[in-house]
């Protein structure tokens, strides 16, 4: 009884995320998911990309929380329109929320739509939001083993960003083995490896973006 009930509202999710993304195809706006832990770094690399981006390319973000606006105040400070949502509790976006959210924007004025979900690496991966690239992120000191301990969130993605790379010599974060876990769940992945603080290693990731960008518009 309880499956068929959860079922019934992944499906009913499922309906609603692909309403959402004929929307923004309509619109030709490509919409990134982005997904992550609390504090690996979600917000800090939706600043650095807009800093490095805003001036060809139109930005907005919808901010999922559980509670307050302070990223979407960060984000609102660089002149990017932002609408925020607060799951009051919940620990994951729904593409009911989604569709809430995209009704306050401008759609006509947007290019590039980030979806910041709630910090959580579990029940995000199982909620489609009509997103059309679904970014894990995943920053050096949560520990090389998060693949194992997380499987749906990298096999789900798109794309896998290791973050705080800079602190890499100070920690135990063994790249190549964290590498060889992704590509055994999802060959196909796209990884970037950056620090969104010292911004190194951030070109390979703002050219999948431009290059993403470019053949939505193809
Ligand atoms: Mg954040
Ligand atoms: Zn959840």
């Amino acid at each position: 009884m309880k499956v068929k009930v959860l079922q019934n509202i992944l499906d009913a999710n499922t309906q609603m995320a692909q309403k959402n993304q004929r929307l923004l195809d309509n619109h030709r706006i490509l919409a990134l998911n982005i997904m992550a832990s609390p504090g690996a770094g979600k917000t800090s690399l939706i600043l650095k990309t807009i800093a490095r981006l805003k001036d060809k390319t139109r930005i907005a973000v919808i901010e999922g929380d559980i509670a307050s606006t302070i990223d979407a105040d960060r984000i609102s400070d660089q002149g990017v329109a932002v609408v925020q949502i607060n799951t009051g509790g919940g620990c994951h976006l729904d593409a009911n929320m989604v569709e809430n959210a995209l009704n306050n924007l401008k759609l006509n004025e947007i290019d590039l739509l980030f979806i910041e979900n709630v910090g959580n690496l579990v029940c995000p991966a199982a909620f489609r939001l009509g997103e059309h690239k679904r970014v894990v992120l995943l920053s050096v000191p949560e520990g090389d083993d998060k693949p194992i301990k997380y499987p749906m969130m990298f096999t789900e993605s798109e794309a896998v960003v290791i973050n705080k790379t800079d602190l890499m010599p100070l920690l135990d974060f063994d790249l190549d083995a964290f590498k060889r876990k992704v590509i055994g769940l999802n060959p196909d992945v796209e990884i970037f490896q950056l620090s969104a603080k010292t911004g190194q290693g951030l070109d390979p990731w703002l050219s999948w973006l431009e290059a993403e960008l470019k053949s939505l518009r193809a």
